[in-house]
């Protein structure tokens, strides 16, 4: 009995963390996750070959398959946000690119400490071209405040920067296609910790499946500490995600050398 108490009071606790009362569906089996495919190929950060750029200024995308183009991306690691974004605006080198309305880069400082890397863009995104805008985002947005942090403090993106249809999850060559993109936003944004909200940029990233299993286990990137954690959309549908979601947020703010707010 104490221990379900306990359990109790922690949950309401984290209602109140992340200011919102979740609309879960009551606990049971987690829903199937997304990504069991094979890792995509690794991004390749050379800029395109001649015949790619042509490819990549045609008005169809790649073909399946095709090595990624990717113009005006050379020297990735220095490039700054507006170019990368610049060149995303432009990118056809996947199927994606055919239903989008807005292509949505991410936003956020250029030198953040804490990027979040969710899927891709909704519906709102798509219409906005804004990251995390729908309820996902405002979860989100109570999760970063939750942390004692604000939004305008932190980078966030995707792995996929155009509305795959129907919100379905991103194809593993369209993941494939799009990498050079997020992995030249990473490189440049040089951030101290970096938090993957779900099953595709865990798998999109570092090459892993497993999200239920490997949520709040600290991970590298290129150097860069990594922290899988729930996407907000699956938070809203689980609420026995809730705690240990904030319990990976913590870790995120451990590797940041910070400490949760006092409440
Ligand atoms: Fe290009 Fe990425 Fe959009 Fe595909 S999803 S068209 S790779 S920007």
């Amino acid at each position: 009995m104490a221990d379900l108490l306990d359990n109790l009071k922690q949950l309401v606790e984290l209602d109140r963390a992340f200011g919102i009362e979740f609309q879960g569906k009551p606990v049971g089996q987690l829903p199937p996750l997304p990504m069991s495919s094979p890792r995509p190929v690794a991004a390749n950060l050379q800029p395109a070959t001649s015949g790619q750029r042509s490819a990549a200024s045609s008005q169809q995308p790649a073909a399946s398959g095709q090595r990624p183009a990717l113009p005006s991306l050379s020297g990735l690691a220095s490039a700054d946000l507006d170019a990368i974004a610049v060149s995303i605006s432009q990118c056809r080198a996947c199927g994606l690119c055919q239903q989008r309305t807005k292509t949505v880069p991410g936003e956020g400082p250029s030198t953040p400490e804490l990027v979040f890397v969710g899927e891709g863009p909704g519906a709102d995104e798509d219409a906005s071209g804004r990251p995390f805008v729908g309820a996902a985002g405002q979860l989100l947005d109570k999760m970063i405040a939750a942390m004692g942090m604000k939004r305008e403090e932190v980078f966030i993106c995707n792995v996929v920067k155009c509305r795959p249809p129907g919100n379905r999850a991103p194809e593993p060559d369209e993941m494939a296609a799009c990498l050079p993109f997020l992995e030249a936003q990473l490189a440049a944004l040089k951030p101290k910790a970096i938090c993957l909200l779900g099953a595709t940029p865990l798998k999109a990233l570092l090459g892993l499946t497993g999200i239920t299993r490997l949520h709040g286990q600290r991970k590298e990137w290129r150097g860069v500490p990594v922290i899988p954690s729930f996407h907000p959309a699956y938070l809203l549908r689980n609420a026995e995600a809730k705690k240990p979601a904030w319990e990976d947020l913590k870790i995120v703010l451990g590797v940041l050398g910070r400490e949760p707010p006092k409440r």
